[in-house]
């Protein structure tokens, strides 16, 4: 059971040392009830209390791994409801469902452009995560036939031969499951396919192959008494499922699952959730908008079963969003960009270093041909205009950016462009750089082309 921040103090040494960052050990305490810290920034907590405070460290979601050829996925560890309290941790993964009653050749064709789809946003190259594998002869005609799985097996062989992702193999039968286990071999699969009617022998195949497993319950309560019995059986990453297919209830459950583990520590539903868009509607705009709402709210492994670049980039960059510390802005290092091989007499520019607004930049001069030297100012991450709102570009600022990129050194002009943004500083600007001309540019990006072209600057 959860300690509270007082029966925790008790337990830490109070010499208040500060060297846990924290002024007091009783304000550890506190943050450690919250589960805000971890235990180890104490280093000085006795084994003993160590013991007793274990279960009160312990993340109220748990973390649950997956992994192939190096590659990981992991979910849970997470301990607010809404970002903006802190940050979520583990972004979820996005998973392409692929059916094993394709042609091999149709499935392995898929996995290859699955894996090769690769896009860049702000710096981050952005990707699907892995593969579901769903073994579809398991009716009554073929239950218990060494053919359903055997064509799991190869479907499962044949998307690793072709691309080594995590999986999550997905068979209601255990003995399917374990043939589609035996192909992953060498990898760290997510097994599902458990109910209240099998989960023993699921849970058996989860020990044996040291993977974690997902369940399947209708209630929200069958769900926490089937985690009861699972971890009681030995196994301790576990997936949910809640089994509801539409919007509405699945937001319902998803927040309801992550309210009882975080608000109230309850541990039989502190797992990461799996969710199944595709299942959720046959429209393709509405798998995406149930998609949407299971990054959003609280899904940590999602299956879709269509690929499509225009459908899977913004899930993406909503993912990337979502799961960006808020205190913490995208940034790229400050210094010199050299954008389409500048030479002596190619224009200067000014920016800031939050990764954004670098990229817009970046890509409209890229896109304009004209080549040029791009100055990143260190703003400390924030946007043109937050920086200057903030004090943290201003003219002395600029200067300096100027002068530590030794600018001078590689172009014949002195002249060098500003933000539209920040006209304002122009004449202080002006007395920070005796030798220079300032210009001012345009205040948005998208008209860096036409500036350029129209040669004001020179
Ligand atoms: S490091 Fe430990 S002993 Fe020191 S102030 Fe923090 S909680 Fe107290």
């Amino acid at each position: 059971m959860a300690l509270s921040g007082i029966q925790i103090y008790k337990l830490l040494p109070k010499t208040n040392c500060k060297e846990c960052g924290f002024p007091t050990c009783l304000a550890f305490a506190m943050k450690l009830a919250a589960k805000q810290v971890e235990l180890d920034k104490c280093p000085y907590v006795s084994d003993e209390s160590r013991e007793k405070l274990a279960e009160s460290a312990a993340p109220p979601v748990r973390l649950v791994t997956i992994s192939a050829d190096g590659r990981e996925v992991k979910s849970g560890n997470e301990i607010v409801l809404f970002r903006h309290e802190k940050t979520f941790y583990n972004p979820c993964g996005l998973f392409i469902r692929l059916y094993d009653d394709e042609p091999l050749e149709e499935i392995k064709a898929r996995a290859e452009e699955v894996a090769a789809y690769s896009v860049d946003y702000v710096g981050m190259p952005l990707s699907i995560d892995g593969f579901a594998i769903k073994a579809t002869g398991e009716g009554a005609r073929e239950q218990g036939s060494s053919g359903a799985a055997e064509r799991f097996a190869a479907a499962v062989e044949g998307v690793l031969d072709t691309a080594k992702l995590p999986l999550i193999l997905i068979a209601d039968d255990p003995a399917v499951m374990a043939k589609g286990l035996e192909a992953a071999r060498g990898t760290r699969p997510l097994i599902n396919g458990a109910t209240a009617d099998n989960w023993e022998a699921f849970a058996d195949l989860a020990k044996k192959h040291d993977a974690p497993m997902a369940i399947r319950a209708d209630t929200v309560s069958g769900l926490a008494e089937l985690t009861e019995k699972i971890t009681g059986a030995g196994v301790q990453e576990i997936v949910l499922d809640p089994g509801v297919r539409d919007l509405r209830s699945s937001l319902a459950l998803n927040t309801l699952i992550r309210r009882m583990a975080l608000k109230k520590t309850f541990r039989p539903l502190g797992f990461p959730i799996i969710s199944f868009p595709s299942e959720c509607a046959a429209d393709e705009g509405m798998v995406s908008i149930a998609a949407t709402q299971a990054i959003s709210k609280y899904g940590g492994f999602i299956v879709l079963d269509r690929f499509s670049p225009a459908t899977i980039y913004p899930l993406l960059v909503l993912r990337s969003n979502i799961y960006t510390d808020p205190q913490k802005p995208i940034q790229v290092q400050p210094g010199i960009y050299e954008i389409n091989n500048p030479v002596a007499d190619s224009a200067v520019m000014v920016t800031t270093n939050f990764s954004i607004t670098y990229f817009s930049v970046a890509n409209e001069v890229d896109g304009s041909g004209f080549p040029g030297w791009l100055l990143v100012a260190d703003a400390e991450g924030m946007s043109v205009l937050t920086a200057w709102a903030a004090g943290k570009f201003d003219a002395e600022k600029i200067a300096k950016t100027v002068k530590t990129t030794e600018i001078a050194d590689k172009v014949e002009h002195r002249k060098v462009i500003i933000p539209g943004h920040v006209a304002v500083l122009l004449g202080e600007l002006e007395e920070e750089l005796p030798d220079w001309e300032i210009k001012v540019g345009p205040r948005e990006a998208v008209d860096i082309t036409a500036y350029l072209k129209a040669g004001a600057w020179q």
